[in-house]
């Protein structure tokens, strides 16, 4: 039976950069993905282009049931060694929006870099191969896979989250956490759009594609969040930006509260109106909002006649300015895992070492990536998690 210091499951971003480092600091490692193409996620992401990692990152742009774990990791592989990676490379690349670095050509570019890596650590890759148990005893790890058993001082699992199942996404990691009496923090599609009742949603449907600035926030306490982004009406509910980070920290049944005019204090902008303009309510409102959503909004108060401002009741103003900058929806759901970014929740990280990413419970057993109850915002967060957790991971597998 051939013996590997690791077998790392997952050839996605967290499993390959932790084979690449392991390998070339001489542990013999065997990585494993069921897949047939490596890293499809980093293939598919930022567009084509891969927004690798966001140049501010600290803990706090990151959701967990215990939001300290991420520190350590994080404060020991920065963006700036991501970046110093793709330098010596000559992988070029650029800043776009608040930090986010995205390559200039294209992810493909960060997948070959990857596997040029693995190469000069010399790991062993098995895909597609997929892997049928694992047991453990006291000489280590015996994994059956489809090409035979081997064994193993340590398993390391990268198998990513649940969202887009039709490019390998499994529970794989959470049922094998499971197995070993790890507990699983309750999995959530994140970073995704959220529906609403499809009756209540009826006035905003010919709103779709329109996308405004706007505040949102969810939550209380050390739950809360809150982001202040573009928000895109959608056919069946929002998504952009704004809510698909705030769709990160949602919980079902909970409210969201929206402020659709963030930058200006609407009701006195409309009373000041009120004295000096002689336009129509809905003109008005069309100075703040755009045409399609002021008009919208004002057909959704048909109680609020579109007169000339000076005829328009001061109480009609309150309520039009109070719905538009407190508006209060209870979204019905999410799109789900099928167009989720992330899976939000996995391993939960109190039973995991922050240093090295190895079971409290199983010696030899670790977990990075996404499988770990870590999710990071929009941005470039999560994929710097993959390269911080794999790195943390990566120094302890040497034989
Ligand atoms: C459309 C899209 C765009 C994204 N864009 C960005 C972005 O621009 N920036 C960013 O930071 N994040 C982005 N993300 C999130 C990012 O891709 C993930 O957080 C990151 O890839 C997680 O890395 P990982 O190695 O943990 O998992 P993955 O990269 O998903 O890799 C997991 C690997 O495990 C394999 N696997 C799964 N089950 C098994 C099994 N049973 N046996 C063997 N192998 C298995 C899979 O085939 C896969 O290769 C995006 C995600 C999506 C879906």
């Amino acid at each position: 039976m051939q013996h590997y210091d690791a077998v790392i499951i997952g050839a996605g971003a967290a499993g390959l950069h932790c084979a690449a480092i392991a390998g070339q600091r001489g542990a013999r490692v065997l990585l494993v993905d069921h897949a047939e193409r490596v890293a499809e996620k980093i293939r598919i992401s930022g567009g084509g282009r891969c927004n690798f990692t966001n140049r501010d990152t600290t803990p706090a742009q990151f959701v967990s049931a215990n939001p300290a774990f991420c520190r350590s990791a994080l404060a020991r592989y920065t963006p700036q060694d991501f970046i110093s990676l793709l330098q010596r490379h000559r992988i070029a690349f650029h800043e776009k929006h608040k930090g986010q670095l995205f390559c200039d050509e294209s992810s493909e570019d960060i997948i070959a870099m990857l596997l040029r890596e693995c190469e000069a650590g010399a790991v062993t890759r098995w895909q597609p191969c997929a892997i049928h148990d694992i047991s453990h005893g006291p000489g280590g790890f015996e994994i059956g896979t489809d090409r035979g058993p081997v064994r193993a001082a340590r398993v390391v699992v990268a198998t990513g989250g649940l969202s887009i199942p039709k490019i390998g996404a499994s529970d794989f990691g959470h049922r094998l956490a499971r197995q070993f009496g790890h507990s699983i923090v309750e999995t959530r599609p994140a970073l995704v759009p959220l529906t609403f009742d499809a009756a209540a949603w009826q006035p905003f449907v010919a709103l779709a594609g329109l996308s405004v600035e706007a505040v949102v926030s969810t939550g209380s306490g050390k739950t809360r969040g809150e982001f202040a982004e573009d928000l895109l009406f959608t056919h069946r509910g929002l998504s952009g930006p704004a809510i698909l980070q705030i769709s990160s920290y949602w919980r079902p049944g909970a409210p969201l509260d929206l402020d659709l005019v963030p930058r200006h204090d609407l009701q006195d902008a409309l009373s000041e109106a009120k004295r000096t303009s002689r336009r129509k309510l809905s003109n008005e409102l069309a100075e703040w909002l755009p045409r399609r959503l002021a008009d919208a909004w004002l057909a959704s108060h048909p109680d609020i006649p579109d007169r000339t401002m000076p005829e328009v009741r001061d109480r009609d103003l309150a309520v039009l300015a109070t719905s538009l900058k407190q508006w209060k929806l209870v979204p019905s759901g999410t799109e789900g895992y099928r167009k989720a970014e992330v899976t939000a929740g996995g391993v939960d990280t109190r039973e995991l070492s922050s240093t090295t990413m190895e079971s409290k419970r199983i010696p030899g057993l670790h977990f990075i990536g996404e499988v770990v109850d870590v999710t990071g915002w929009l941005g470039g967060y999560n994929f710097q998690w993959a390269w911080a957790s794999a790195s943390a991971c990566a120094g302890s597998l040497a034989g």
